[in-house]
């Protein structure tokens, strides 16, 4: 789109609230979003919600709460707050609010003769496809109400008889050139004359195609950017555009998002909902840098980008024809390199909500946090250094309950857990018993790191090369229960003195 500078470019996402916020309308969003920033454009967040059966609020919360999570910031658009409803001058930005608009749209077509009424029933629609099927033709209107004369629409219309208005499609070809796809071409005489309205007696609702083809031109759209599912669409807009003698937006039709089976990603892959990944824990500059390469590649090695880098290099030139591989494996290795990035505080703070929700600390009243098992009031500090010890293991947030509860709660293990090898028991007692005895020399306030280390680790080395596990395998797995941990210095430092030995000395009863 190298005429962007031309004329003032206006982006919009319409979302329909009729599920939450998908990875692909987000990927939608981010496109629109750093088009428009780096064009000093506008970008809109309109909502779509024509089909008022199954529109609801609290997908729109959803919505809008989604891409404000993830930082992609609309200049116009509905908003989710009590005082104002909607920020920009091209209002209001939902489409439930606008029937009049469109109003004056559908009765301008069907003044001009380039829509008509349309009273066949559903019944009698879907038997004369069936029929057209069987005789193998393909399913199409018959166009029977368009010759239906003014008297009988208006006796019908009076009866309260249910009906369709319908778009007069003209056969001619539509060309149109996509930023991503290149000259598209449609012949129309595939296209039925197609839906634009319904309703019955004096109510009529405005459906998807007029009211997209409406708000583009009122809200001054200069672009479409939207996903590859829309592209049987455009020509019907097309042709709703030049019926109503509208000029045409660019288009820029995003390629598909594809599963590992290379199938459109759907739910039966995993989590498609940006609320999903979010609950997971994972980050929001993860899925922002994850869902700009769906489909985007700048070219070269560079792999991380700041919404900034994106802003600056992203171009729909650079957006690819072909489905977009969603990378399950890349997905992590963005977040862990985001958490291990995450300043130590902030990382603490945002680990919170998984601990309390899996019930290992609470909240008091006071604000405070306490270790639910123990009621012990939780220093912030002392919980940092446990998110600290496993920041460089954790790939999202959710997994931070299963992999620090030994701090919050007695653990229970198997004996052979403690079993370094084919150790015998008589040995691995030794081996707790030597823990013990060099612990017990630390003072409580002496229990760090860099201590326990200079003090455990000779004794280890003194079994031999290869056999320093025979301390350090036993002495770990006691104080956490778990195969894999952080490592052992680092669990002692956090546990303290007291609860380290209470540990040691309990599973020395195993190995009499
Ligand atoms: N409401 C449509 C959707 O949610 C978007 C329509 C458009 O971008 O033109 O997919």
């Amino acid at each position: 789109m190298s005429d962007k500078k031309e004329k003032k470019v206006r982006v919009r996402i319409a979302p329909s609230p009729t599920g939450t916020l998908h990875i692909g309308t987000a990927r939608v969003a981010l496109f629109n979003y750093l088009f428009a920033k780096q064009c000093e454009g506008t970008f809109i967040l309109r909502i779509e919600d024509t089909d008022l059966e199954r529109s609801e609020e609290c997908f729109e919360k959803n919505i809008i709460e989604g891409l404000q999570w993830l930082g992609i910031k609309w200049d116009e658009g509905v908003l989710c707050d009590q005082e104002q409803n909607h920020i920009g001058n091209y209002g209001p930005y939902k489409q439930s609010e606008r029937t009049d608009i469109y109003l004056k749209h559908i009765k301008d077509l069907l003044s001009k003769g380039k829509a008509y009424y349309c009273f066949c029933s559903k019944e009698e629609l879907k038997t004369k496809k069936e029929y057209q099927m069987s005789i193998g033709q393909p399913p199409h209107y018959d166009e029977k109400c368009k010759q239906l004369s003014a008297e009988e629409i208006e006796k019908n219309i009076a009866q309260g008889e249910p009906f369709i208005v319908r778009f007069k499609t003209p056969i001619k070809k539509i060309v149109f050139n996509d930023s991503v796809r290149g000259k598209v071409e449609f012949d129309t005489n595939l296209i039925d004359d197609f839906t634009i309205a319904k309703g019955s007696g004096e109510s009529i609702t405005p459906l998807y195609h007029l009211a997209v083809v409406v708000d583009d031109q009122e809200m001054e759209i200069s672009h479409v950017i939207r996903g590859e599912d829309h592209i049987s669409n455009t020509p019907k807009q097309i042709l709703l555009q030049e019926a109503l003698e509208f000029p045409q937006p660019k288009y820029a039709h995003l390629p598909l998002i594809l599963g590992p089976d290379k199938s459109k990603l759907s739910k039966r892959h995993g989590a498609v909902s940006i609320s999903e990944y979010q609950q997971e824990g994972y980050l929001p500059e993860t899925m922002i840098n994850f869902m700009a390469f769906l489909g985007w590649n700048p070219g070269g090695k560079k792999e991380i980008y700041s919404i900034d880098e994106l802003i600056e290099e992203f171009s729909l030139e650079c957006v690819h024809k072909g489905g977009a591989m969603f990378n399950i494996q890349r997905l992590s290795f963005l977040n862990a390199f985001y958490i291990r990035k995450k300043p130590l505080m902030e990382l603490t703070e945002l680990c919170l909500p998984y601990l309390l929700a899996a019930g290992l600390i609470e909240e008091t009243n006071e604000g405070e946090f306490k270790i639910k098992e123990t009621s012990e009031t939780i220093d912030i500090v002392w919980l940092s250094k446990i998110i600290q010890a496993y920041q460089e293991r954790l790939k999202k947030l959710s997994e931070i309950p299963e992999l620090t509860d030994l701090f919050f709660k007695e653990i229970e293990y198997d004996k052979e857990l403690v079993r370094w090898k084919n150790m015998a028991d008589e040995d691995i007692r030794k081996a707790l018993d030597k823990a013990e005895s060099v612990l017990e020399k630390i003072e409580a306030e002496d229990f760090n790191k860099e201590n326990l280390q200079n003090l455990i680790m000779p004794e280890a080395e003194a079994l031999g090369a290869g056999d320093r596990g025979k301390l350090l395998w036993p002495l770990r797995a006691v104080l956490t229960g778990k195969k894999a941990s952080a490592g052992p210095f680092e669990i002692i430092e956090i546990l303290g003195k007291e609860k380290t030995m209470e540990r040691i000395e309990k599973a020395k009863t195993l190995f009499k």
